[in-house]
C-alpha cells in the first residue's frame, strides 16, 4: 500500500503531459483505493481525488459510484442543497479509475476522536442528523441505497457563514433498490438485522445505520461494537429489547447462524412487540460449541444494557436541567424509531424528519 501511495504521488506530480492534479497529501485509505488532497491547476482550487484500485471488481463498483452519484447530483439535487457530496469529474489513469470530488473536511469519526470519544453536544447531534436525513430523503426518492453509512463516510463541510454542516460521501457500495446484488454489505457495527440475517433489503437498511450514527454522535462510541456478527446481533437484542419478527427469521438465509428454532412457541421468549416467538437467540456457549471458538469481546469498554439507560446515564453528560432530560427522552424516542428490528415498521426518512 505504501508503494501505491508513492506511485500515485510520483505519477500525478510528474506527469509532464497533464499536470492538472498535484497531490498534496493523502486524506484517507479505504477498501476501494486511496483519496488524495490535490491542487487542481486548471481551476486553481483543492479537490479530493479518489484513486480506485486497479482490479476489475473495484472498477465495476467505481463505475456504479460514478453513475449513481452523477444521477443524484444532477437530477435529484441540482442546486447542491441536500448534503450529498459533489462529484466534479472522473478519468482513467494508468488502469485506475479516478474520481474527483469537492474538497470537504474531517469525517465524523475523526471529529469524535478529537473530542476524546465523549460525544457531541446535542445541538450538533441535531443539526448533523437533520442534514443526513435530508440526504436520505433524496436518496430514497432516487431509489438509491447507500449500503455503507457510517461516521467515516460523513464529512464536515467547510464553514459557510460559520454554520456547521455535513455531507454524505462514498457511494462506492451503493445500489438501486430492487437491483440488489451483494448480500455482504454495510460495515459491521452499522449492519442492519436484515442484512445480518440474509433477508432481502431496501433503503430501510440505511435508516438502521443512521440510527446507529445518531446514537454514536451523542455517546461518542459505537452503539453495537460487536467483534463478530453474532456479537452485534446479541448487543442489538440486549440494547433495543425484542428481536427480529418471526416471519423475517423464517425466511432469512442465515437465521440458523444466530437462532435456535424451538419447534413451537418458545416459552417465555419476549419477541417483537411483546409477541411470543418460536425462535430464541443462541447462547454464547452454543455459539462456542458450534464454532469451537469463543466470540471475542469487543475492544471497547461499553455499558451494555438498555438504550434508554445508556442515553440517560452516559457519564460525560450532566443532565441538570429538566429541558435536557426532555431532550434525552426525545432522543431515545427518535432512536427507537430507527433501530427497529422490523424493516417494515422502521421509520422512513420522511417519517423521521
Ligand atoms: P470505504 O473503505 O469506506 O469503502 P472508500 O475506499 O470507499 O472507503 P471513501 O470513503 O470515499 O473511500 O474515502 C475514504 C476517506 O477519505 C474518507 O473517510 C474521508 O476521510 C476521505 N475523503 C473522501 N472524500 C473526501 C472529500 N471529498 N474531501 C475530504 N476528504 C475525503
Ligand atoms: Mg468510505
Ligand atoms: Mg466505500
Amino acid at each position: 500500500n505504501s508503494d501505491l501511495i508513492l506511485y500515485v504521488n510520483l505519477e500525478l506530480v510528474n506527469k509532464k503531459s497533464d499536470r492538472r492534479y498535484i497531490v498534496e497529501e493523502m486524506l484517507g485509505q479505504g477498501t476501494f483505493g486511496q483519496v488524495a488532497k490535490c491542487w487542481d491547476a486548471e481551476t486553481n482550487s483543492y479537490v479530493a481525488v479518489k484513486v480506485i484500485k486497479n482490479q476489475p471488481a473495484f472498477y465495476q463498483q467505481a463505475i456504479m459510484e460514478v453513475s449513481l452519484l452523477s444521477m443524484l447530483n444532477d437530477k435529484f439535487d441540482p442546486d447542491d442543497q441536500h448534503h450529498i457530496v459533489r462529484m466534479l469529474d472522473f478519468f482513467p489513469w494508468k488502469n485506475h479509475l479516478c474520481i474527483t470530488f469537492e474538497m470537504l473536511g474531517h469525517n465524523l469519526y475523526e471529529l469524535l476522536k478529537k473530542n476524546n470519544l465523549r460525544g457531541l453536544q446535542l445541538q450538533f447531534v441535531r443539526t448533523f442528523s437533520r442534514q443526513i436525513l435530508d440526504a436520505l430523503i433524496v436518496m430514497k426518492g432516487a431509489g438509491i441505497i447507500h449500503c455503507d453509512l457510517k461516521p467515516e463516510n460523513i464529512l464536515i463541510t467547510p464553514k459557510v457563514n460559520s454554520a456547521a454542516g455535513v455531507k454524505v460521501i462514498d457511494f462506492g457500495s451503493a445500489c438501486m433498490e430492487g437491483k440488489t446484488i451483494y448480500s455482504y454489505i454495510q460495515s459491521r457495527y452499522y449492519r442492519s438485522p436484515e442484512v445480518l440475517l440474509g433477508y432481502p433489503y431496501t433503503t430501510a437498511i440505511d435508516m438502521w445505520s443512521f440510527g446507529c450514527i445518531v446514537a454514536e454522535l451523542y455517546i461518542g462510541l459505537p452503539l453495537f461494537p460487536g467483534a463478530s456478527e453474532y456479537d452485534v446481533l446479541s448487543r442489538m437484542i440486549e440494547m433495543v429489547g425484542g428481536q427480529p419478527p418471526d416471519d423475517l427469521l423464517r425466511e432469512a438465509k442465515n437465521t440458523r447462524k444466530f437462532f435456535k428454532h424451538a419447534g413451537s412457541i418458545y416459552p417465555g421468549n419476549e419477541a417483537h412487540d411483546g409477541l411470543r416467538s418460536s425462535y430464541r437467540i443462541l447462547t454464547e456457549d452454543e455459539v462456542e460449541a458450534r464454532d469451537s471458538k469463543k466470540p471475542k469481546i469487543g475492544k471497547w469498554y461499553f455499558p451494555r444494557g438498555r438504550l434508554d439507560r445508556l442515553i440517560f446515564s452516559y457519564p460525560w453528560k450532566n443532565l441538570n436541567e429538566e429541558a435536557e432530560k426532555e431532550d434525552c427522552l426525545a432522543l431515545v424516542d427518535f432512536l427507537r424509531g430507527l433501530v427497529e428490528f422490523d424493516p417494515n415498521k422502521r421509520w422512513s426518512p420522511l417519517q423521521a424528519s
